[in-house]
């Protein structure tokens, strides 16, 4: 077993961490913009996983969690990282592993240098954790189909230039009755909901999508007619593994803070870390934060192997899903009144940190898996 990390991914987190610490030092007011998009994509960051051929740089799984890590820790807006790693991996990847040659040379290099933000809509009103319980239909019509139906939470959708859409071809076949396609903004049919309200990750745009007899060409399918569950599910391997690597980068971002802030404050005559109920409370936010790192670059080590990594990446999501929401309230703990003051930071962590033991499956499912995995 090898801790150490090589010389080229040493130096990628240093320079990503520096770079996005002065680039994103302050959280906008709403939405990221689409110049801060482009920095990312300066940064090389919307294509990091992605051949080098299609203009990417060909990192593995384990390097890319590792770069989203540092992106996480050097970036105070989580919105900007969420939006970032949901267009890397659950839009990108499908179109890289799945898509044929000719819509991979048109789409990738955009998607990869910043120009194109790319998202992924498979919910739907009655088919959350229930995933492949689709409405939305996709019939076939000569060398096209036609999609009708609606998703329900799609983050980037405000804003996306093309979608990863699972839709029901089959409902039969149940898990094999559903395809995936890439529907491009400008496709007749396509409606765009306006952005929600919420209290996470509130920088992401996020809102309904529809399609009203949505013509979607053939050449836009991705893998074969009924293999949607099977791209969707891989989609999810990478978003489960790397995308968390972020919220390690946030928990890192914390806890410093949290750190120096107990050195600084100073209550019946000590400073607060000095007193042991405190320290054991950073103590124990490092714990959680080294335990689910090492799952994290184990699932992700698997992962990037080729080896059967269900286990490690569901331990892995609910690990750090459930670490950064408990590192979240201590920080706000430590931090006494000034935890829940708007203006100091450290409460946005904690909403930002709420919807991660939802989002790529809730935890509830993880623990599925897991029982799963174990043949229970
Ligand atoms: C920040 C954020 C971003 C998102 N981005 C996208 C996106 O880009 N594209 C997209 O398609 N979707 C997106 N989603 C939607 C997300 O995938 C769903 O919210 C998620 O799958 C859960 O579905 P649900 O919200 O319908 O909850 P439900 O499935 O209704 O679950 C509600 C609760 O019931 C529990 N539950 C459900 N079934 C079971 C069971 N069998 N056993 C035990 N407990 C159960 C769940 O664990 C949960 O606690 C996003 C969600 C969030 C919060």
């Amino acid at each position: 077993m090898d801790f150490l990390w090589s010389r080229e991914q040493d130096e990628c987190y240093a320079q990503v961490l520096e770079q996005t610490r002065n680039m994103f030092a302050t959280r906008p007011d709403r939405f990221w913009t689409r110049a801060q998009w482009q920095q990312c994509g300066d940064m090389h960051l919307p294509g990091l996983s992605v051949p080098e051929r299609y203009g990417g740089k060909g990192y593995d799984a384990l390097t890319t969690a590792r770069i989203i890590e540092a992106f996480g820790r050097g970036c105070e807006d989580m919105g900007l990282v969420f939006s970032l790693a949901a267009h890397l991996f659950a839009c990108v990847m499908p179109i890289v592993e799945y898509a044929d040659e000719a819509l991979k040379n048109r789409l990738l290099p955009d998607l990869c240098n910043g120009t194109l933000i790319g998202a992924n809509a498979i919910t739907e009103e009655d088919a959350g954790s229930d995933v492949f319980a689709l409405t939305t239909r996709a019939t076939r019509d000569g060398e096209a189909y036609i999609l009708n139906g609606q998703k329900s939470y799609v983050s980037n959708g405000p804003v996306a230039d093309l979608f990863i859409v699972y839709a029901c071809t089959n409902p039969s076949y149940g898990y094999f009755g559903i395809t995936g396609f890439v529907v491009e903004r400008d496709t007749p049919g396509l409606i765009i909901g306006d952005p929600f309200q919420k209290i996470s990750l509130t920088s992401t745009p996020a809102c309904r999508v529809s399609f009203e007899s949505c013509r979607v060409p053939i050449a836009n399918r991705l893998a074969q007619e009924g293999q949607g569950a099977q791209v969707f599910t891989r989609s999810m391997q990478w978003e489960r593994s790397c995308l968390f690597a972020a919220y390690l980068g946030q928990m890192e971002r914390q806890l410093e803070r949290s750190i120096t802030y107990t050195k600084e404050r100073r209550q019946f005559g000590k400073p607060l870390g000095r007193h042991q109920a405190v320290a054991h409370r950073l103590a124990a936010m490092k714990l959680r934060l080294e335990s689910a790192r090492l799952l994290l670059y184990r699932a992700c080590w698997s992962f990037a192997q080729g080896k059967h990594a269900e286990l490690d990446i569901a331990l892995s999501k609910l690990a750090v899903s459930e670490a950064a929401i408990m590192g979240g309230l201590d920080a706000i703990h430590i931090h006494g009144s000034l935890g829940i003051n708007s203006a100091y930071g450290i409460e946005t962590m904690l909403r930002d940190a709420l919807p991660s033991t939802i989002f790529s499956g809730t935890s509830e499912m993880q623990y599925d898996i897991i029982a799963r995995e174990l043949e229970l």
